[in-house]
């Protein structure tokens, strides 16, 4: 019914052939239903994760204490998991431990949503004992089985749930929605990787306004994020920086403090921060404010910018962007290391110290007004004169 990438079907061959029954699994059926190609395969398999390491020559260990070991055939890396329940979850976050079981039914019933609890295997067809099925044609997301157990089991399918609606704009069951926001207060005992992780995946889906719902029971008022209206997020690129830096103005709050309580990397929290000031200040109306503004924010930001500008303030980027599009046709100076001059330059002329960065900086202050004044004689001559 589905063509598999060869390495998978392989991998399926291999299990069986060795006696033990196994299937695809997980996001990757739920696309293949939807007739989307899966980016990656999940498969499940009733062998122990000792035996499925022994029958591959490639294989990576690192999920084998929950029962997963990856297989590499070729380019392609396969994520094989032994049939398992999840055991209790005492602390939210992850199973006390797994206790393998002999079925795909009970490894099924582990699982989240209906979608996502789907089985294939070539020969066998699709098992579906949660009408998965059913429920992609509906564009719904339901839990498997009762949606308060679940999500007390493991509050992170609280942020799955959102983020599977936004990336697949279904919409919720209404138990699986009510018991959703009733319990979501247990997001706090997440670990804030864990919530950066899924609330980016959110974001950057075709419709982060889904999100909103779940932001309305103030499930994330312990980061700070408040509620707010997100449908505007749509118009933006689907980069992690200006969707995330329109979210934190959408819903009131300072992206340097939500960066800094989801333990983002410097590097994010930095250009987050750079991003969110420029997008503070009113878009530059001529060419010298619109080089000085590139010294906040660099070129490659710019359309980033522009964008959040038009969908969250409602201004008309296309001034700016003409005015970006002279500047790569006729380059000027608007960065020290632009100049045709440099501090060694000044010292010879006597500068010394404090002095050679501040007239380095007047210099290109004048040749961001006068670009014609950007020639080494006319910023020595210049430079002279400020003796
Ligand atoms: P994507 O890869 O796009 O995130 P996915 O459905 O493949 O989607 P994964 O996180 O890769 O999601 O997980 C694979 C499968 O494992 C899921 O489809 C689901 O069946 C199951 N799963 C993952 N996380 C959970 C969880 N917290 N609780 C229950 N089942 C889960
Ligand atoms: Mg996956």
């Amino acid at each position: 019914m589905f063509c598999l990438p060869e390495a998978v079907q392989t991998c399926l061959d291999t299990l069986e052939a060795a006696g033990y029954e196994s299937w695809v699994v997980g996001g990757a059926v739920r696309d293949l239903c939807r007739g989307k190609i899966p980016a990656d395969y999940d498969l499940a398999t009733a062998a122990e994760p000792e035996v499925v390491a022994g029958l591959f020559e490639r294989v990576i260990r690192t999920g084998i204490r929950h029962g997963t070991v990856t297989v590499c055939l070729g380019k392609t890396a396969i994520e094989v998991t032994t049939f398992r329940t999840d055991g209790a979850y005492t602390d939210r976050r992850r199973p006390d431990r797994v206790a393998f079981v002999g079925s795909i039914d009970a490894d099924l019933a582990r699982r989240d949503f209906t979608v996502n609890a789907i089985a294939y295997h070539p020969a066998r067809g699709l098992y579906d004992p949660f009408d998965g099925r059913g429920d992609l044609e509906r564009r719904l997301l339901r839990t498997v089985g009762d949606p308060p157990c679940r999500f007390s089991e493991d509050a992170l399918r609280i942020l799955r749930l959102y983020r599977f609606a936004c990336q697949l704009d279904f919409r919720i069951d209404p138990a699986t929605a009510d018991a959703a926001k009733a319990l979501s207060d247990r997001l706090e005992s997440l670990s804030r990787e864990r919530i950066r992780a899924e609330l980016l995946r959110a974001l950057c889906s075709p419709k982060p306004g889904r999100l909103a719902d779940l932001l309305d029971t103030g499930a994330l008022a312990f980061l700070g994020v408040k509620s707010g209206d997100l449908a505007a997020l749509e118009a933006l690129p689907d980069g992690a920086l200006p969707r995330f830096v329109g979210f934190c103005r959408l819903v009131g709050c300072d992206p340097d403090a939500l960066c800094l309580a989801l333990r983002s990397d410097n590097r994010f929290r930095r250009d987050a921060a750079a991003l969110a000031a420029a997008l503070a200040r009113p878009l530059p109306e001529n060419l010298p404010a619109l080089k000085r503004q590139l010294r906040e924010l660099p070129l490659q930001r710019w359309g980033d910018l522009l964008a959040l500008h038009a969908a969250l303030c409602g201004s008309d980027p296309a001034p700016v962007e003409k005015m970006l599009r002279r500047l790569e046709a006729q380059p000027e100076p608007y960065l020290p290391a632009h100049l045709p001059i440099d501090g060694n330059d000044l010292r010879a002329l006597g500068f010394s110290g404090r002095q050679v960065g501040e007239v380095l900086e007047a210099l290109l202050s004048r040749c961001i007004d006068e670009p014609s004044c950007a020639t080494r004689e006319a910023l020595l001559q210049l430079a002279s004169r400020m003796r």
